[in-house]
């Protein structure tokens, strides 16, 4: 047999694929691409195929592939160190000086990070934390959690349960209790166009005044939100969206989580979506970006009020009984040390926001108008184009017809990955920071011909 048959069949025979469709994969009828190498903005596969990542992966490959300055960094740590933990008191060099990047690149009112290994652990820490903070203010009751329909936060018990999609609860027995969600801030489906952006933030607002209130503020701990909704459909906010939230999870003292696993460390033109929304949050997820995925890391980053309780609970309670044999893992950390610096000195914060726009505003020029395009929207590095069988009535298309993957389908045959995102019709964007106008013009004019060969 020759070697990449074998590695097809050994491929369906033995592994187990996240985020699958498991029969079809076993009977072959999803492509199985290995992939080989990567180089700034492209990938190849062992086919000799070269694509345009326009996704970055799983929007995590912030610099781009193949940067030498950080496989050189994971080689020395590994040569060094591989392994210690961080238990009672411990850490490497490598973990201390992340932690420090961290925090002086995070919003003011950050205090401290946890380090993590991927974006649902991290939010699955957040949780605990915010529950053993209100254990410790003797508030037992404070426990739920409101996430919004369409947000993404993990795959697993409480961090699945806290994802708004149906995809990610449906045979799970998912959500768990404790867990609320209120609506998404979609202004392109409102759910009457008569409203302005004013009215649909007041909207959004009264749906959460309406559930704390059935609820009971005594009862909500926090609110968990993306500044931008990523999996969801990639949905910027309507304007003063997180100021109007904000003002209502402080009138009832619940507790902020900024989730930034996509939007942390540029996507956004600022270091953190945070920044950019003017979101003062209680904690603030981070992940992907963190070390451009060359590595897995997460990390909670934690306020100076929520820090407090937490060492106060110590003081009380003995040590805290969180934690994962590979918290801070050291190449991790060394591979995020080293990412954080290619940031800065490739100028990638700026770039995101420089040449983000630019691919936001050409995809715009060139599809907006499009019969069956309903909505071109972005923000930074993250772009979407929603389809529609009717524009004007916005209707969707019968799901049977898979336009979204269709459109995906067809954009990889020219080269460029794209993701049909997993709930509607929806084509998302978020290339690497490091992209340049003239990639940007490759991804639009391809999307468009593919958008036309489709529809
Ligand atoms: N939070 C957000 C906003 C995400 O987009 C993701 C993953 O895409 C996660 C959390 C979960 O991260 P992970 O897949 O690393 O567990």
């Amino acid at each position: 047999m020759l070697k990449n048959d074998l590695i097809d069949q050994w491929d369906r025979d033995h592994f187990f694929h996240p985020s699958t469709h498991l029969a079809q994969h076993a009977r072959g009828e999803t492509p199985n691409r290995i992939v080989t190498g990567g180089k700034g903005v492209f990938i190849e596969d062992r086919d000799g195929n070269r694509l345009l990542d326009a996704f970055a992966g799983l929007y995590c490959v912030n610099v781009g592939y193949g940067r030498p300055e950080i496989a050189e960094a994971i080689a020395a740590q590994a040569k060094e160190l591989a392994y210690y933990h961080a238990y009672v008191g411990h850490g490497t060099e490598a973990s201390v000086t992340l932690a420090k990047m961290v925090l002086e690149r995070a919003p003011k009112n950050m205090s401290k990070v946890y380090f993590g290994l991927g974006g649902s652990d991290a939010n699955e820490t957040n949780v605990k934390l915010v529950w053993y903070y209100n254990n410790i203010l003797e508030r037992p009751e404070k426990k739920k959690i409101v996430s919004r329909w369409r947000g993404y936060h993990g795959s697993g018990l409480v961090t699945g349960s806290l994802t708004g999609l149906k995809l990610f609860h449906d045979k799970f027995d998912l959500p768990l209790d404790r867990i609320l969600h209120t609506e998404a801030p979609y202004f392109y489906r409102r759910p009457d166009l008569a409203m302005s952006e004013a009215d649909f933030v007041a909207h959004c607002v009264t749906e959460l005044e309406t559930l704390i209130e059935r609820e009971g503020a005594d009862t909500i701990a926090a609110f968990i939100g993306e500044p931008v909704l990523g999996t969801g459909g990639i949905v910027p906010p309507p304007t003063g969206y997180w100021e109007a939230i904000q003002t209502v999870l402080r009138k009832h003292d619940i507790l902020l989580i900024a989730d930034e696993v996509v939007t942390g460390f540029g996507r956004l033109g600022t270091m953190f979506g945070s920044d950019h929304f003017g979101i003062e949050a209680d904690i603030i997820t981070i992940a992907k970006g963190l070390t451009s995925a060359y590595a897995p890391l997460s990390g909670s980053i934690i306020s100076k009020k929520v820090w407090e309780v937490l060492e106060r609970g110590t003081d009380e309670n003995g040590p805290i009984g969180h934690g994962w044999t590979y918290s801070a893992h050291p190449i991790g950390a060394a591979a995020g040390v080293a990412n954080l610096k290619l940031i800065d000195s490739l100028g990638l914060v700026k770039n995101a926001g420089e040449t983000g726009a630019y691919l936001n505003s050409a995809m715009k020029d060139a599809l907006g108008r499009h019969v069956h395009v309903g909505d071109v929207r972005g923000e930074g590095m993250l772009c979407a184009v929603e389809f529609v069988e009717d524009r004007e009535k916005r209707t969707f298309f019968d799901p049977a017809k898979k336009v979204g993957p269709a459109v995906a389908a067809a954009l990889l045959k020219k080269g460029i990955i794209a993701r049909a995102m997993p709930q509607g019709d929806i084509l998302g964007f978020a290339p690497p920071l490091c992209l340049t106008r003239a990639e940007a013009d490759e991804i639009v004019g391809k999307a468009a011909e593919a958008v036309k060969d489709v529809l």
